[in-house]
């Protein structure tokens, strides 16, 4: 099937109790990853582009990409969206140049040039076939070219809600209950220890999720920098000559929790970047007289893969729904 929007994944997800991951892609072999999982649980996909990724990888060869995962994978319907979109100018881009969903994320402007923004792009996207997210509060931690110092997030105010999408005509909302981008979402000091040492976060506020709920009925909610930030990559990472002391995410059973919810598309970046890292600077360790990027690559994209079929049947209940 050709590109999808968003707009029956979601439907069919807030109905069904589950969410459809949306993963980060910068190359051949995440899209591989991502899609092979994806294509072999029968599961909705969204694969999503940041303006770091476009800077990087060149949105044609982006583009080709997931158009050759879709000839690969007919069966499952993929989305192609932009992430962090900050301008409308970056939306319009995309839109024009065959994304079928875009975030533009004014959530740091004031509330009323946020509606402006969104609604801007929401009246060229819905015009074009396009469906769009925006964003109301804000998440910490880095992720590209979003970058909140931790103590000046905000958590969405379930009383803007309403407003904010009636007025913007959004098709689904991101907020922030707690999440946070990139592989240290949290400082020690806000976290306890378990008996292993390792940091256990604040819970997600799924007081204010609920409200959102109460006051959006039927209304798709997105999850950003929700990477859960597997310790077991985390410790591959430092056991093979790297350093990242106390790299923490977002317990996968809240997740799950929140999937269950009005949570239709939960954000997962880190995690492949984790999973890739740790798996070439193993395989470094122990071939280093390897020098074909093919022999590094392949347990790299592997690693993605099975990263992913982890999320789609445990964190986001999507295997079988394609
Ligand atoms: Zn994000």
């Amino acid at each position: 099937m050709p590109l999808v929007t968003t707009k029956e994944m979601f439907a069919k997800a807030y109905n069904g109790g589950y969410a459809v991951g949306a993963f980060n892609v910068n190359n051949m072999e995440i899209v591989q990853g991502i899609t092979e999982a994806a294509g072999e649980l029968k599961s909705p996909v969204i694969l999503q582009v940041s303006k770091g990724a476009r800077a990087y990888a060149n949105h044609t060869y982006l583009v080709k990409l997931v158009e050759a995962a879709i000839i690969e994978n007919p069966e499952i319907p993929i989305a192609l969206h932009l992430d962090h979109g900050d301008t409308f100018e970056l939306c319009k881009s995309c839109i024009d140049g065959g994304f079928t969903s875009v975030m533009i994320d004014a959530s740091s402007k004031p509330f009323d040039e946020n509606i402006a923004l969104t609604r801007k792009v929401v009246e060229y996207a819905h015009d074009h076939g396009v469906v769009v997210e925006a964003e109301l509060g804000t998440l910490a931690g880095v992720e590209d070219e979003v970058s909140v110092e931790h103590g000046h997030e905000s958590y969405t105010r379930p009383e803007e809600v309403e407003e904010f999408v009636s007025r913007t005509g959004c098709d689904s909302l991101a907020i922030a209950i707690g999440t946070s981008h990139g592989a240290y979402k949290f400082k020690a000091s806000q976290c306890t220890r378990n008996a292993d040492g390792v940091l256990v976060p604040p819970p997600l506020r799924f007081d204010v999720l609920h409200e959102c709920i109460k006051r959006l009925p039927g209304f798709p909610i997105v999850l950003h920098g929700s990477s859960s930030v597997p310790q077991e990559f985390v410790k591959m990472v430092n056991q093979y000559g790297g350093n990242m002391p106390d790299a923490i995410g977002i317990p996968e059973d809240q997740l799950r929790e929140a999937a269950k919810l009005a949570v239709c598309k939960i954000n997962i970046d880190s995690d492949i970047r984790l999973a890739m890292t740790g798996n070439i600077r193993k395989y470094f360790a122990e071939h280093p007289d390897h020098f074909d990027p093919r022999q590094y690559l392949k347990p790299a994209r592997q690693a993605v893969k099975d990263m992913v079929a982890h999320k789609i049947v445990h964190v986001l209940g999507s295997d079988g729904k394609a």
